[in-house]
C-alpha cells in the first residue's frame, strides 16, 4: 500500500508529517512511502533525507498521492479555489486521511471527505485517555508551543528573566503570569522558571492548582462551587458563568498590571477561546510588557489580540498574536507529530494485511473518525454537517 505525504500548503506551516525516522518503520510495516519533493525544507529535512530512508521523492502532489491508500498531513488538504493546488481533489477515492483536520472552525469540510470517499481521520479529536498519550498530536505540539512562546517573549521583552547582581547594579526578575495550565501553560511556567523568571499562573479546572504548585509556580485563581467541576469528562475546561468570569475579570485586573509578560493559553475545545484581558487591564500593564497569546488561533485571551500580527499599544506593551505556535518550532514539531501518527497507524495496523484496520468500536476510533466509506460517521459532525446541508 502507498502512504503519500504532501508538501504543506497552509501560509506559514513549516511542519511535516513524516520524518526520516518514521518514513523507515512505516516501510517496515510494507508500506511505499511518498514524499512530494520540497515538504521536508521547512523542518530542515532534504528530500535526499527522505530517500535514504526509503521513501520516494514524487515531483508533484498528483504524483505523490497517485494510487495512495494512506495519506498523512499536518493540516486539513487544500481544496478547489483554496490556493495553488487542490490537493483534496487529487486524493483517491478510499484513501485514509489523517491529520489536524480543523474540523470545529471547518465543520463543512467533513461532508467533503464524505463525498469524495476520503475515510478522514481528525487527530485534534484523539480522546484523552492513557493509551492515546503517544498519538496525542494536541499535547506534542501545545507542549512546544508553550515553551516557545515563553523563548519568544523573552525575545520581545526588553528587560532580562533572571535576577542579576551585577557591579553596575542590580537587574530584578521578570514576573511572568501563565493564563491556563493545561499541557502548553505547565511547559510555559516550566521554561520561564528555567530562565530565572518569577511565575504565578491561574486556570479554572481544580487539579490546575496543584499542578501549577508543583512547578514551583504561584497559583492566582477564582475558587467557587463551580470550578470544582469546571472540568469536562474529556478533560477540558467548561465554559464559565458570568458570574464567575465578573470574578475572574476583578481578579485579572489587580493581578495583571503587576507583571512584566503573560502567556495566554486558555482554551475551551471546539469554540472561540475565552477573554480574560481586556483592554483596561493592558493600559494598566507597565511600558515594554509582553503578552503572547497563543490561543491567538483561536481568537486569542486578551481583547487586543490580532490573530496573526504583533501589536504595540499606546502604552507601550508589546502583544504577539501569531498564529500556529507549534510551527514557530518546526524541525522539533514535525519530530513529534510524525511519531504520533506513525504510532496511531501502527496501532490499528493488520499486519497480515499489510493495511489499517480502523475497528470502530475502538474508543480512539471513534473520537478521530469524521468519515467512512462515504458517509460522516462522527456523531458530532453527522449533526453539524447535516445543519448545514
Ligand atoms: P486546552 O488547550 O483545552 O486549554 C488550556 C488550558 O486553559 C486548560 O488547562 C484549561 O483548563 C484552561 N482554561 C480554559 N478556560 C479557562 C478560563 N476561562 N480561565 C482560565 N483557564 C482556562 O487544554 P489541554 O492543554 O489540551 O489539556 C486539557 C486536559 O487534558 C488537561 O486536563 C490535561 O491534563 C489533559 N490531558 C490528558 C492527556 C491524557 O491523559 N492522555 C493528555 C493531554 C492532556
Amino acid at each position: 500500500m502507498r502512504l503519500a505525504v504532501l508538501k504543506e500548503r497552509r501560509p506559514g506551516e513549516a511542519r511535516v508529517a513524516v520524518t526520516p525516522e518514521t518514513v523507515k518503520k512505516l516501510t517496515g510495516l510494507g508500506l511505499t512511502v511518498a514524499v512530494e519533493t520540497g515538504a521536508g525544507e521547512g523542518a530542515s529535512i532534504p528530500d535526499a533525507e527522505f530517500a535514504a530512508a526509503g521513501a520516494e521523492i514524487a515531483p508533484d502532489p498528483a504524483a505523490a498521492l497517485a494510487g495512495a491508500g494512506i495519506v498523512f498531513c499536518v493540516r486539513a488538504p487544500l481544496g478547489p479555489g483554496e490556493g495553488d493546488v487542490d490537493q483534496l481533489s487529487a486524493i483517491p477515492h478510499g484513501a485514509l486521511l489523517v491529520g489536524t483536520l480543523n474540523v470545529w472552525e471547518d465543520p463543512g469540510r467533513v461532508k467533503a471527505y464524505a463525498e469524495r470517499g476520503i475515510d478522514a481521520c481528525a487527530m485534534e479529536l484523539l480522546p484523552r485517555i492513557t493509551r492515546a498519550q503517544s498519538m496525542d498530536v494536541l499535547s506534542s505540539q501545545a507542549n512546544l508551543a508553550g515553551y516557545r512562546a515563553v523563548i519568544e517573549a523573552a525575545m520581545e521583552y526588553g528587560r532580562s528573566f533572571p535576577m542579576m547582581m551585577t557591579a553596575a547594579g542590580t537587574v530584578a526578575p521578570a514576573s511572568v503570569f501563565v493564563i491556563g495550565a493545561g499541557v502548553a501553560g505547565l511547559q510555559a511556567i516550566a521554561t520561564a522558571r528555567r530562565l530565572g523568571a518569577r511565575v504565578s499562573a491561574t486556570d479554572v479546572r481544580p487539579a490546575a492548582k496543584e499542578e501549577i504548585r508543583s512547578l514551583g509556580a504561584t497559583f492566582v485563581g477564582v475558587e467557587t462551587e463551580e470550578t470544582r467541576t469546571a472540568q469536562t469528562a474529556g478533560g477540558y475546561a467548561k465554559e464559565m458563568s458570568e458570574e464567575f468570569r465578573r470574578r475572574q475579570a476583578e481578579l485579572m485586573a489587580e493581578t495583571v498590571k503587576k507583571q512584566d509578560i503573560l502567556i495566554c493559553t486558555a482554551l475551551t475545545m471546539g469554540r472561540t477561546a475565552p477573554k480574560i484581558i481586556s483592554a483596561e487591564m493592558v493600559a494598566a500593564m507597565k511600558p515594554g510588557s509582553v503578552i503572547v497569546d497563543i490561543a491567538a488561533d483561536a481568537g486569542g485571551n486578551c481583547a487586543l489580540t490580532k490573530p496573526g500580527e504583533r501589536v504595540v499599544t499606546p502604552n507601550g506593551v508589546s502583544i504577539l498574536g501569531w498564529r500556529n505556535w507549534p510551527g514557530r518550532i518546526p524541525v522539533a514539531a514535525s519530530a513529534l507529530y510524525a511519531r504520533n501518527l506513525l504510532t496511531f497507524l501502527t496501532a490499528f495496523w493488520d499486519k497480515e494485511a499489510k493495511r489499517p484496520n480502523l475497528k470502530p468500536e475502538d474508543e480512539i476510533v471513534q473520537g478521530v473518525a469524521l468519515t467512512r466509506g462515504g458517509a460522516v460517521v462522527h456523531p458530532q459532525f453527522a449533526d453539524k454537517t447535516a445543519a448545514a446541508a
